[in-house]
């Protein structure tokens, strides 16, 4: 196992890689079978197709022809790249690394001698080369250098690690300190950064990060989007410092990557105006900006945020990279923290706002995610601009990341699924391995492995959607457990083979939203553990716009295996009698007949406004 400690983090919790994570459950496994088999096909297929892979040839010098595509079509390559890696570490396949390994030849053949790789610029003009900072030069810098680390750590290979550190380096010989200033318009290379020094050692990345971040509201911004009134610097969070910063605002991507480097850098530095700034923006995008469903961004104009409590149902964008964000932005702080909150909203993002993104084949996809729809929103096989297909692409195979995380003092469960956990606590290794039917059951079985007996922490998230839990370890109740921070604690000498059962109650619940979310005033949206319910035309034959429930009506689960991969559906009835309602997980929508769809619904009041 590796050593998890990164010298001098400022963080309370240590990552536990994916690649210590084995998913052996009902729910996720299929999803990573289908990403391999149809998501990583399609990818591949559609950058080959549209001309993404042979770009780069292009501007190797291998191929005539013109640039095709958007500028920043290079960042699709990237991000499938990286889901192939992750892919290959739980599901070797030599076809597939060799597909991988004739890319990346062309990928490092289309490397200027300088370093610099951006295929819109090699292609159309070699003098427009860093003037306007937001064509997205270093947003696919990023995006490389995170799937160059990524297949490194998969196949031990370095020549792509080689490029991307190339790369880096030429941004940080021709940026930083007494050099040019530049603000990426579209976040990512930060991240990257911090994630290349954590690789390979080199003090330089997470430091020019760092600058980078430092960049921001000091008027260095000069492009296109900063000179559109509409836009200007808030769209690209370049409108004040960092450390000053409280609304969340404009593009909401570049929103979620912004604050997920700046988590690693103040998990690097320590800095508390970073941390300050973190705190507050957390609470202006969970407290006031985020859907049900983890989904963030309001606004098709802007891909992104208006005002607080402006959240539309049927017109909210919700990009489905936003969501991921959500979930990366909150996976480190979860980590910063220590605070089961965070992982709350992964586990609300993963589940919902991200997963929906894709279809149940793993081949069609979702770039805006609508919580109603009149029956005209569909999945695609490909988009123009394919940034969330391509998300996908290198989300699901790496949700083992978010499952565990480890302190000195012990081990955290984040999130509940079957499948082990091998984690290295107190200078010994325990493995962790949990038996469950989440999330259709609250049911959890977990059986700890260390090689000797071991005192040390074990930390359950107790989840924010649970009002009540039954503890028992070794068979055994403990009623008298204590909740910090949204763990269940656990302190004990733990020998091989003893056990913990935890039992959330996972009963329908009836969600409101803020008063102030107009939207949604007079209505009420179903959940059931993490996930969030919806009702979907092909199981509900009345006119779904009249459907009404009522405050008494009783909800019965059951578990329909041929149903959409096997779901459990909510049956209920609505104000009348032949309203017998069916609803479906949100994620699940959208993989049947066209229909009508919506999550909150309407809710007839116990008493009337007037008698
Ligand atoms: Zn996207």
């Amino acid at each position: 196992m590796k050593a998890l400690k990164q010298k001098g983090d400022y963080q309370k919790l240590n990552a536990v890689a994916f690649t210590e994570v084995m998913m052996e459950d009902a729910f996720w496994a299929p999803r990573v079978k289908a990403h391999k088999e149809a998501t990583l096909k399609a990818c591949i297929e559609q950058c080959e197709k549209t001309g993404r892979i042979s770009n780069f040839d292009k501007a190797a010098g291998l191929m005539e022809g013109e640039f095709e595509g958007i500028f920043f079509n290079d960042s699709d390559v990237y991000k499938v790249l990286e889901g192939v890696a992750y892919s290959l570490m739980s599901h070797p396949d030599p076809e597939l690394e060799r597909k991988a390994d004739e890319i990346i030849d062309k990928i490092a053949a289309a490397q200027q001698e300088d370093g610099y790789l951006f295929c819109y610029f090699t292609l159309k003009d070699q003098d427009k080369k860093w003037t306007d900072m937001d064509k997205h030069e270093m947003y696919c810098g990023g995006h490389m250098i995170e799937a160059a680390v990524a297949y490194k750590q998969a196949t031990g290979k370095g020549k792509f690690l080689d490029v991307a550190c190339r790369v880096a380096d030429h941004f940080d010989a021709t940026f930083g300190p007494g050099k040019r200033h530049w603000v990426p318009g579209h976040e990512e290379i930060e991240l990257a950064l911090v994630k290349l020094y954590r690789e390979t050692k080199e003090e330089r990345y997470w430091k020019l990060a760092l600058w980078l971040l430092e960049e921001r509201g000091h008027g260095h911004g000069v492009g296109g989007i900063w000179d559109r009134a509409d836009w200007g610097p808030v769209y690209c969070q370049d409108d004040k410092p960092v450390r000053e910063m409280s609304d969340v605002g404009g593009h909401a991507v570049r929103a979620t990557y912004l604050y997920t480097a700046m988590a690693d850098v103040a998990a690097m530095t320590g800095d508390k105006g970073y941390m300050d700034a973190l705190d507050r923006l957390w609470d202006s995008v969970v407290q006031r900006n985020m859907y049900i469903t983890g989904g963030i961004g309001p606004s098709k104009h802007n891909e992104g945020f208006t005002e607080d409590y402006d959240m539309p149902n049927d017109t909210a964008y919700c990009e489905t990279c936003a969501s991921v964000g959500m979930v990366l932005w909150n996976h480190r702080m979860n980590l910063l923290h220590g605070d089961a909150k965070y992982a709350d909203v992964v586990e609300r993002a993963m589940y919902n706002g991200s997963l929906s993104g894709v279809s149940l084949s793993g081949d069609k996809f979702f770039y805006v995610n609508p919580l109603l729809s009149d029956g005209t929103h569909h999945r695609v096989e490909w988009f123009n601009c394919s940034c969330c297909p391509t998300q996908i692409a290198r989300f699901i195979p790496s949700i083992g990341d978010y499952v565990y995380a480890v302190s000195d003092e012990g081990v955290y469960v984040n999130l509940y699924i079957q499948g082990t956990g091998h984690i290295r606590v107190k200078e010994g290794g325990v493995k962790l391995t949990q038996t469950t039917n989440y999330p259709w059951e609250g049911a959890v079985h977990i059986t700890l492995s260390p090689l000797s007996v071991t005192r040390f922490e074990v930390n359950l998230r107790y989840p924010g959607w649970c009002q009540s839990a039954a503890l028992k370890v070794n068979g055994v109740s403990v009623e008298d457990y204590t909740v910090s921070k949204g763990y269940i604690k656990l302190i004990r000498d733990w020998k091989p083979g003893d056990s913990i059962t935890v039992e959330f109650d996972m009963p329908v619940e009836r969600r409101y939203a803020h008063p102030k979310v107009a939207a949604n005033a007079g209505k009420v949206a179903l959940q059931r553990g993490p996930l969030v319910y919806c009702l979907e035309k092909a199981d509900n034959p009345f006119d779904l716009k009249n459907f009404m429930l009522s405050v008494g009506a009783k909800f019965v689960t059951e578990h329909v295996a041929d149903l959409l991969d096997g779901v459990t559906i909510i049956k209920g009835l609505g104000e009348t009698k032949d309203e017998q309602f069916v609803a479906v997980p949100y994620y699940a929508w959208d993989n049947r007949e066209p229909g009508e769809m919506e999550v909150w619904l309407r809710e007839k009041q116990k008493y009337a406004l007037y008698k």
